[in-house]
């Protein structure tokens, strides 16, 4: 059956439309703790600076795809494969996600099913691997991720996780040494992409280093997904064999994605069968990592899929860089020890230990908060620092471009934040004091400053 031959059977166009508009209203009846809480986060978004370089803000159209009909909608299995009926309209929906990611991506193939990033690379280590299989990757604490083999995470429980490490002077991924260590330790699986890395990653050196040693190569793109889309970073997409991103990053709906370029269809033996790795890939998502698809959120990614597509999100993808380097420049410029010296990318490391004695990431974290800058504390390569406690902070400007800052408000947030870091008082690791006054002057500082760049 077509769409139209399934005739969208509101009684009249008005009243899908009036439906939709009585959600808030329905919302607001039904539960009015919650309604206020999302009104004050509203708030919370629009009078603070949001500075945390895994968030993007994503547009009034893809919040009303999420918080669609579709939502209600339950099947299980990929277009052409469902276990229910009824999917003649989301099936389309799905279908224009596939289509419109790999129109965003250059890629040959996309699976728009992943519930997030997390979600994504566990689908492809479980394609790919036995229990106790090897795989090579970048150390959490050096700006790895979590699904990339930790040992808090079920990728380190189940499988035999080797890092590779950062050039302990230079803070940069070292390729002879990556070389070294793949030769070495001949792992069935190799992970590149970070989530606290500034520099560009050379995913080419990353496939021939996988080929010398007959690894895959999955090149984990979430931070930097947007940048590659629009040609401001190098695409991964035809040197990994799997590119995996989570989709709220680049500035889409919460949610993962797997996509594959050249060896999208190359051979994979799994048991006696031969299969396309693509197949494979499907087959382990359902029913192998996950059951039914969020396809509202699938509905959301199709939206934001088509955004990238425009003109406007590629140029911002540059100006979010500008910003980045704009921002790092500041730093710099203010005595701030800016982790490489600078950054290729959204993102920002900073040393705050090195900016003063006894000052720490958290507490860094903490006092920019009380003024209204929201960050996150991040470790660095080699910090001796615990977890929770930290040396650095990390940066990033998808938002506040998004909103339509430029370098000279990056002047402004970078003195903002040297103000603060310069001003509190240390007292332990975590514990500090803010003069009360001055807390007060930085917020309505920062305060002025949001109001001219509403949440876009
Ligand atoms: C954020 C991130 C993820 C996780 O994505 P979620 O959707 O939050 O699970 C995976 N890999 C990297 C490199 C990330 O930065």
């Amino acid at each position: 059956m077509t769409i139209d031959s399934c005739k969208l059977k509101t009684r009249s166009p008005q009243t899908g439309e009036q439906y939709h508009k009585t959600i808030f209203d329905a919302l607001e009846r039904a539960d009015q703790e919650v309604y206020q809480l999302i009104a004050g986060e509203y708030q919370r978004r629009q009078n603070t600076l949001q500075l945390i370089a895994a968030e993007n803000q994503c547009s009034p159209a893809v919040l009303a795809a999420l918080g669609s009909v579709i939502q209600n909608k339950t099947t299980e299995g990929f277009v052409g494969a469902r276990f229910h009926g009824g999917c003649q309209v989301v099936d389309r929906v799905e279908e224009l996600a596939v289509k419109r990611a790999k129109d965003a991506f250059g890629a040959k193939y996309a699976n728009v099913q992943p519930h997030s990033g997390t979600a994504a690379n566990q689908i492809v280590l479980t394609a790919l691997l036995q229990r106790d299989d090897k795989i090579l990757s970048l150390g959490l604490d050096q700006g790895g991720h979590l699904s990339h083999g930790a040992r808090v995470s079920f990728t380190g429980k189940f499988f035999n996780v080797e890092n590779y490490y950062v050039d302990r002077r230079t803070f940069l991924l070292d390729y002879e040494a990556i070389r070294d260590k793949a030769r070495s330790v001949k792992p069935k699986l190799i992970i590149c992409g970070a989530s606290a890395y500034c520099r560009t990653i050379d995913f080419k050196k990353f496939r021939e280093i996988a080929d010398e040693a007959g690894a895959y190569l999955l090149a984990d793109i979430s931070h930097i997904a947007g940048l590659v889309i629009a040609g401001a970073h190098p695409s991964s997409v035809d040197y990994a064999h799997f590119s995996t991103t989570s989709t709220y990053k680049p500035g889409g709906p919460r949610g993962g994605l797997i996509i594959m370029g050249k060896d999208y269809d190359r051979k994979i033996m799994v048991g006696t069968k031969s299969m396309p790795l693509w197949e494979h890939i499907e087959r382990t998502t359902f029913p192998g990592v996950q059951g039914t698809p969020y396809l509202n959120n699938i509905a959301a990614k199709a939206v934001f899929f088509k955004e990238t597509l425009c003109e406007e999100y590629r140029q911002r993808q540059f100006k979010i860089i500008e910003n980045a380097k704009a921002l790092a420049a500041s730093l710099l410029e203010l005595g701030h020890d800016v982790v490489t010296g600078g950054t290729d990318n959204h993102m920002i490391l900073v040393n705050v230990a090195n900016f003063r004695a006894g000052l720490t990431g958290v507490m860094a974290q903490k006092c920019l908060e009380d003024c209204g800058i929201v960050v996150n504390m991040n470790r660095l390569p080699y910090d001796k620092k615990a977890a929770t406690i930290t040396s650095g902070i990390r940066l990033g400007t998808p938002i506040v471009t998004k909103n339509g800052m430029g370098p000279q408000e990056m002047r402004s947030i970078a003195q903002l934040i040297d103000a603060v870091l310069r001003t509190v008082e240390i007292i332990s690791d975590a514990e500090y004091r803010i003069d009360r006054s001055f807390q007060n002057k930085t917020r309505q500082k920062v305060e002025d400053l949001c109001s001219k760049f509403p949440m876009q």
